[in-house]
């Protein structure tokens, strides 16, 4: 059974079929975003699991990631750190490539925004094949930190994304 307050959240996430491409159902959060309890409850649903946890630092994977990711890291009192895709970040980088259907990507991370044994939290509002997760926690644990979990908003579970993430606790606060 299903949180009832997942339940509520669920009413705030859009459909979008056909975005951004034919055949994506594309699962918007911008009216979650646009309603200050709706948001907030989604923040303190990505948290709850971790409180009891020490947190240093939370990673954020862009862009949706840095919304959820930057109040999720405020309420576990620890710091924010932004993943990003190749090119953005201005400062030296460490950088993870990955697999998708159709060639491949690259996120970075600034080499020195997670220090060697500090604990991490990976937050995204998604995760659908799962690569982008596992690409972050791989940058984490290249810069030395110990990641303590994943936790997303939505889970496109039928792409079994969890399954590619090697560590001790995911969380999700809606399934699709
Ligand atoms: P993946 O690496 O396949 O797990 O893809 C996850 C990333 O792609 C997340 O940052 C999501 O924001 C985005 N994403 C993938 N599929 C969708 C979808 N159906 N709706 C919204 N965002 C998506």
């Amino acid at each position: 059974m299903p949180e009832p307050r997942a339940l509520a959240l669920r009413e705030f996430i859009r459909d979008v079929p056909d975005f951004p491409k034919p055949g994506i159902l594309f699962r918007d959060i911008t009216p979650l975003l646009e309603d200050p309890g709706a948001f907030r409850e989604a923040v303190e649903a990505l948290a709850a699991p971790f409180r009891d946890e020490t947190v240093d630092k939370v990673l954020g994977i862009e862009s949706r990631g840095f919304i959820l990711g930057a109040p999720v890291a405020l309420e576990l009192a620890a710091g924010f750190v932004p993943v990003r895709k190749k090119g953005k970040l201005p400062h030296e980088t460490l950088a993870v490539r990955y697999e998708l259907e159709y060639g491949t990507d690259e996120v970075e991370m600034h080499a020195d925004g997670v220090r060697r044994g500090e604990r991490v939290l990976v937050v995204d509002d998604l995760i659908a094949t799962g690569g982008t997760a596992a690409a972050s926690v791989r940058l984490a644990r290249a810069a030395g930190g110990e990641v303590v979990g994943c936790s997303f908003l939505i889970e496109l579970s039928e792409l079994r994304g969890l399954d590619r993430l090697d560590v001790d606790r995911t969380h999700v606060v809606l399934r699709y």
